[in-house]
């Protein structure tokens, strides 16, 4: 029998359970290693935020997809990976072996590239913790009026700033940081749209980097801005625990892979979802692409057990991007298209919601 590590039950992962939970892996013993039984999906944070979802809305039960696939779920976190003892390990100090990894264990944020973020910010990732914290410093924000700082000027930065304020209300003081354009990598006239729809909800956008957090305030450039309650969604970093695993990695510390998402070092590690960077087609890091790559990573570790081919990844060369505006409006953009409103809206509603049904209702497919 070979022994089959799943560690982290991301995007992709969620494939490789429905397809064991379909069908057996024949001369496979699997096991599922992940922090939490229940996934938060990322997609559906900001509408959390906004007040348009309740929690159960947004989580995925992975606990009962492992069930369903008789994949024995053990909760723990990786904190290193010996690529060449094929061996992890975990927070806890347990040591895990195994034959074939299959990693997808998503981005993490650099808790001290800003100084006194770890102190004094949240941070969007883990998202489960993110979300945990936020709930607790609302209750501030009903209390009393507070100065809200998102410092980020990405797609979830936008979407974050414009949740707080359809969630807390008109009366507390919001504010964008941001370091270069808006929305960078997206069509000017989405650009521009995000732009009028962060100025409607009365957002301050500061120009410039964030150079430090302190218990009242951040520093942007040469401000020093009030602030009661930073939040950090400046992108994502690839984990620093892989630094010393011995798989080839790139310059960011991202998990080199060729086409069949086989590790460009280790022929037994597959890896998927935005810890990973193709050798042979880059494409940006987003739940789209680690969704997509979901089928292709079960079927490659279903001929890595029995033999077989092992079948190419061809991530679609653009996506399309929906950002929700808080307000249940969205904006949407595909290549140099982009459309805002509540269709926009209720698109984005509806693949967020058919997304996390169709994990939901996998167990009882079975
Ligand atoms: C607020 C926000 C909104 C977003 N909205 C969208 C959107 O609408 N569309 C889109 O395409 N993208 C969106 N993204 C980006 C998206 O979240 C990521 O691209 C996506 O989560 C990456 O998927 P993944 O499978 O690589 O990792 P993840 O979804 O992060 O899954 C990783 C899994 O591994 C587990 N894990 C983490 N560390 C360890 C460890 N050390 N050991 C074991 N297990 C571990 C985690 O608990 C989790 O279960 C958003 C991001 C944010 C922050």
């Amino acid at each position: 029998m070979k022994r089959v590590l799943l560690l982290g039950a991301g995007h992709a992962q969620l494939s490789v359970l429905a397809d064991v939970m379909r069908q057996r892996l024949p001369g496979g013993e699997v096991l599922l290693v992940t922090p939490q039984a229940q996934l938060l999906y990322s997609g559906m944070v900001p509408g959390l935020i906004a007040g348009r979802y309740a929690l159960d809305h947004c989580t995925i039960d992975v606990g009962a997809l492992a069930r369903a696939a008789s994949v024995p779920l053990r909760l723990g976190r990786a904190v290193a990976l010996d690529a060449q003892a094929r061996e992890v390990a975990l927070a806890d100090g347990e040591r895990i072996g195994y034959d074939l990894l299959c990693l997808n264990t998503g981005p993490v944020q650099d808790r001290d590239r800003i100084p006194g973020a770890r102190e004094h910010a949240l941070f969007v990732r883990p998202i489960e913790t993110f979300v945990e914290l936020w709930q607790r410093a609302r209750t501030l924000a009903d209390e009393r009026p507070v100065a809200l700082v998102v410092i980020g000027n990405g797609a979830a930065g936008v979407e974050l700033v414009l949740a707080a304020r359809a969630g807390l209300g008109a009366r507390h003081s919001l504010a964008l940081v941001c370091d270069g354009d808006l929305l960078q990598g997206h069509p000017p006239t989405a650009r521009a749209r995000a732009q009028a729809a962060l100025r409607r909800a009365k957002v301050q956008l500061l120009p410039g980097r964030c150079t430090a957090i302190e218990a009242r305030h951040v520093v942007v450039g040469s401000m020093r801005v009030v602030c009661d309650l930073p939040v950090v969604a400046t992108g994502s970093d690839a984990p620093a625990w892989l630094a010393g695993s011995g798989l080839a990695l790139d310059d960011a510390g991202y998990v080199r892979v060729g086409a069949t998402l086989q590790s460009a070092s280790h022929a037994n590690v597959l890896a998927a979802g935005d810890l990973i960077a193709r050798d042979d087609a880059a494409h940006p890091r987003s739940g789209v692409y680690a969704v997509r790559a979901g089928p292709v990573l079960a079927a490659n570790l279903r001929a890595l057990v029995g033999g077989g081919t092992l079948v190419p990844y061809r991530p679609q060369r653009r996506s399309l991007n929906l950002l929700s505006l808080g307000d249940g409006r969205a904006l949407a953009s595909w290549g140099g298209w982009s459309a805002q409103g509540w269709m926009m809206g209720w698109w984005k509603d509806a693949i967020d919601r058919g997304f996390v049904r169709r994990w939901r209702d996998q167990p009882s497919k079975k």
